[in-house]
């Protein structure tokens, strides 16, 4: 009867529709983002082991929005990530580090891309020429994706990142340890660097299963002649722990946070951290 109907309806008003709404909000809000100048970059380094010189810095997104304050990445990419919006914050995310990176000396900038910008019609043709627009050597940009990104259709995957590689682009293999990826289809990707997700640096101390992981990925890495970058390193513990691994690379709030463009191009001047 149309009494029930309208009561379901109104069921429908004041539980599930709150979070869609919120949705809807943070979808319209995102789609002008970029034209009210509510996004910005921020940079975090990557430090190597030796001397712990900062060689590269990784690039994050962040938002302010003026209806509900600061907006956190995880939430709103995979909001972008379900259209077309996830194209246009990913096209400003390289201009905006491109632009960073004439101003540094010789340090690469990360970037990451969602599965849904990998999988793009013609992505390499795109990024390449995103990149010589800036006057930008493609060695100087690393391309961070996740292995949800390559899963689906390997072969496919495997192509693109090769020609990416042959253009001089540098590849990481971002939250590794977290997704599908067989050990088996490791092999057949061209890679530069594999990174640690923070989740197995957190739980390191803690659990011999982290810790495990961590080895066995710090170990697979030296074997295949890969870069490890370890994220969310916060405490010297985890630090000394990760050097006594062998762990070639390092990140996190132990060294600095994600900072601004204007405080990264400082410590990219002076180069050594610690
Ligand atoms: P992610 O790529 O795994 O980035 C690492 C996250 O860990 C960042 O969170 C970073 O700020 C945080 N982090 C770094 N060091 C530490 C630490 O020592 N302790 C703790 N607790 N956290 C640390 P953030 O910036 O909030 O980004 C969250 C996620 O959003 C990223 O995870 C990435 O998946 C996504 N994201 C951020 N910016 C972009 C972007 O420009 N494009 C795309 N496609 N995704 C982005
Ligand atoms: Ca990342
Ligand atoms: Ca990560
Ligand atoms: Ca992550």
């Amino acid at each position: 009867s149309k009494r029930a109907g309208r009561g379901v309806v109104r069921v429908f008003d004041e539980s599930m529709d709150e979070s869609i709404r919120f949705r809807r909000q943070i979808e319209g809000g995102l789609s002008e983002a970029i034209a009210k100048g509510e996004l910005k970059m921020v940079y975090q380094p990557i430090i190597s082991r030796d001397g712990l010189e900062i060689i590269g810095f990784e690039a994050l997104m962040r938002w302010n929005t003026e209806e509900f304050g600061p907006i956190s990445p995880a939430m709103f990419i995979p909001i972008a990530e379900e259209s077309n919006l996830i194209h246009e914050l990913g096209d400003w995310a390289i201009d905006e580090a491109a632009k960073t990176l004439q101003q540094w000396p010789g340090q690469y900038v990360s970037v990451n891309f969602s599965p849904r910008q990998f999988r793009r019609q013609n992505f390499v043709g795109h990024i390449i020429e995103r990149v010589q627009h800036h006057g930008i050597a493609p060695d100087r940009i690393q391309i961070e994706i996740t292995e949800t990104a390559i899963f689906d259709d390997a072969e496919r995957a495997a192509e693109t990142l090769y020609r990416l590689r042959q253009m001089g682009f540098r590849i990481a293999l971002d939250d590794f340890g977290t997704g599908y990826s067989s050990l088996y289809n490791i092999r057949r990707f061209a890679l530069d660097c594999l990174k640690i997700d923070r989740s197995f640096i957190d739980g390191m101390g803690r659990e011999r299963a982290s810790a495990a992981i961590v080895h066995s990925i710090i170990h697979l890495g030296r074997a295949l002649g890969l870069e490890v970058v370890a994220e969310g390193v916060e405490t010297q513990e985890q630090l000394d722990t990760l050097l006594v691994a062998g762990c070639s690379h390092l990140q996190g709030y132990f060294f600095s946070r994600p900072v601004d463009a204007d405080i990264a191009c400082e410590l990219a001047e002076r180069r050594w951290l610690g």
